[in-house]
This record gives structure tokens, sequence and C-alpha cells, in this order.
């Protein structure tokens, strides 16, 4: 765990009154809304004024996270939200290593209130300890709900966490992990989840409202992708898919829609790498996934071979090439890895 500050610090922090903004990275997912949901939901409870600010919109799947209504979507509320971060006393960015990179605009105006005190809590690899104050990240964890779970028991803070709070702790730790298939599922996690169980989080109420909420339409996108544009590649243990916008417009896309697509590939035997290639307004969106242990460092893959990050197992990246140089730049990489 890379820690800036101290676990104290962050306690009295949380414990003190004031406006408080929680930032997200763009395209939140379930375990960046989860984690702010839960923490917005902690302070209110608190006495601070909070809201959550997401650099764009939330999909449409996990617009039933607890402090939905707490949420402003910056490219909405543009004005408002700066307003918001101008005026804010803490700034909390959750799971994201990097306010530069991962938050848009948004993150020109964190920068930009030199008075608030910052945190990042955070999973992913090298965190950029000089942006905030205080730092508490730890790329070895499966979610960052559960490393907020995990500073909250070292806190001491677990007759805080109402049943919303479990809640949304516990659909960051669900999606994060693939429904517990993947990452670090430690027994710490385990018995954490009994504690949120406990505190009224409905593990099989959540799947559903969560996993079984997609629009037909994104179905019939995942299985055109699939049989259409789906390409293996045995001898590297490797796949890809590709989307143009011309597509994702005839199955009427809306963000959200291909959540999970990358992975379904892996389901194959013999294939350990996979990549989903979505074409975006003036660049590709690249989602990288290996399995644990067997496939690639995807990571250090989207880092070398192009502008990004993640996880070892999971990570994204951005290419300003066309859609065909982008895989081309993918098998060369698939390459060299299979032959190293
Ligand atoms: P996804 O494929 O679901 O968009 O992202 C998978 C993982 O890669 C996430 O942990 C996300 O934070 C990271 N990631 C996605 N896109 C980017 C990117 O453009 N830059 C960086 N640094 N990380 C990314
Ligand atoms: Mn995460």
């Amino acid at each position: 765990m890379n820690i800036k500050g101290s676990i104290e610090e962050l306690k009295t922090m949380l414990h003190t009154k004031g406006n408080v903004v929680i930032v997200t990275h763009q395209n939140p997912d379930g375990d960046a809304l989860g984690a702010a949901s839960a923490l917005a939901l902690l302070l209110h409870d608190k006495g601070c004024k909070v809201r959550i600010i997401t650099p764009n919109n939330t999909p449409i799947y996990l617009r039933s996270i607890e402090a939905f209504d707490f949420i402003t979507d910056f490219l909405c509320f543009t004005p408002f939200a700066i307003t918001t971060l101008r005026e804010a006393d803490f700034i909390y960015c959750l799971d994201f290593n990097n306010i530069a990179t991962r938050t848009g605009e948004v993150g020109v105006h964190i920068k930009k209130n030199k008075k608030a005190l910052k945190v990042i809590i955070d999973h992913h690899q090298d965190p950029d300890m000089d942006a905030c104050d205080l730092v508490f990240s730890d790329g070895a964890e499966s979610s960052t709900c559960h490393l907020l779970m995990r500073l909250l028991v070292e806190m001491d803070m677990v007759d805080s966490i109402t049943d919303d709070i479990a809640s949304s702790l516990y659909t960051g730790m669900m999606t994060d992990t693939g429904n517990f298939s993947f990452g670090n599922l430690s027994s710490t996690l385990y018995k954490n989840i009994a504690l949120l169980v406990d505190s009224g989080a409905k593990p099989a109420a959540i799947a559903n409202r969560i996993f079984n909420v997609k629009s037909e339409e994104s179905l019939r996108l995942k299985g055109h992708a699939i049989c259409e544009n789906m390409v293996l590649d045995y001898s590297t243990c490797s796949a890809y898919i590709s989307l143009t916008l011309e597509e994702l417009a005839r199955f009427t896309y809306t963000s959200g829609d291909t959540e999970g697509l990358v992975n379904i590939p892996l389901s194959i035997k013999g294939i350990y790498n996979s990549a989903l290639f979505t074409e975006s307004d003036g660049y590709i969106k690249i989602s990288l996934r290996s399995i644990k242990d067997m496939g690639a460092d995807m990571n250090s893959f989207a880092r070398t071979h192009f502008v990004g990050g993640g996880h070892i197992n999971a990570a994204g990246a951005r290419s300003f090439t066309t859609m065909d140089e982008a895989i081309s730049i993918y098998k060369k990489g698939i390459k060299l890895v299979s032959s190293n």
C-alpha cells in the first residue's frame, strides 16, 4: 500500500463538517460510483454538504446507486460543477490514480482549488503522490470499495455503515471482481462482505438490479459483436472485438452498453488475452483484459503500446489512430508478449 499522510488525518477529515466534493474517473463504473456513493452518504450523515462530480454521465445500469441524487455530471452542469469545486473544503478522488489524465476537465478545477484538502483513495498502479495531501493507494486491492471498507474498519467506523452505505460498497466489490470471479479475492474481502451483509446489504438484490437491467438493443449489439467482429488467434492465446460508430448507432448505443463485452472471449478455452476497440469521437477507446497468471500484464501493455494504464488483468487506453492501426499495434504487442 502506498500511503501519504496518516489514517488519523483521514479520520479527522471525515469528522470535520464542510463542503465536500467526491470525484470519480471518466466513464464511471460500479466501483467508482459505489465508493463515491458510500462516502457521500457517510459524510452527509455526519453533517457535510456533499456533491459527487462525475466527468461524464452515469451509465443507465448504475443509476440505481444509493446516492444517485448526489451526482452532478460535469458535462451537463458545467457552471454549477465548477462553482461547487471552487467552494469545496475537501475533495475526495476515488478509484483513479491520476487527476490530470483520468478526470478530463474536472482535473483543471480540482487543481485550481488551492485551499481544499485533497485525498486519493484508489487501487490502480502508480498513483500520482504529488497531486493530493493524502493518498491511500493499494494496487493489489480488488476494488476501491473494499479499500474504503478496510480504511473504515481500521478507523473503527464500521458503526457508521448504514444499509445504503453497505449496499454501495458491496456494488463496487461485486462489479470490479466480475461478481467475485477475478482479482485478488482475499479472505479479508469475504470477512468484510459478511460485515456488509450484517449491515443490511442484500447481495442477490444488488446483483439483480445491476446485472439484469440491460436493454434489448445492448444485448443484440453484443451478439452482433461476437458473431461478426470477434477475431481469435490461438497461437497467441488472444482475441479482439471492434465496433465502429456506424455499428454502435445501428444498435442505438448508450454508455455502458458494451460493459462486460471484452471479458466474453476469455470464456473460450485457450484464450487468455482480450481487447475491445470502440470507435469514439476522434479516438479509439481500448479495453484490455487478461486471465490472472495466464495472460499478459495489461497495465504495462497499455502503457507500452498505447496511452493508458489500469491493472494487471484489466486496463484501458485511447488511441488517436485509425481502428486498423490500433488493432495492428495490439496484434504486434501480443505477439511480442507471447514470444517472451
Ligand atoms: P475499462 O476497459 O473498463 O474502460 O477500464 C479498465 C481499467 O483500465 C480500469 O481500471 C480503468 O481505470 C483503466 N483505464 C481505462 N481507460 C484508461 C485510460 O485511458 N487511461 C488509463 N490510465 N487507464 C484507463
Ligand atoms: Mn476500481
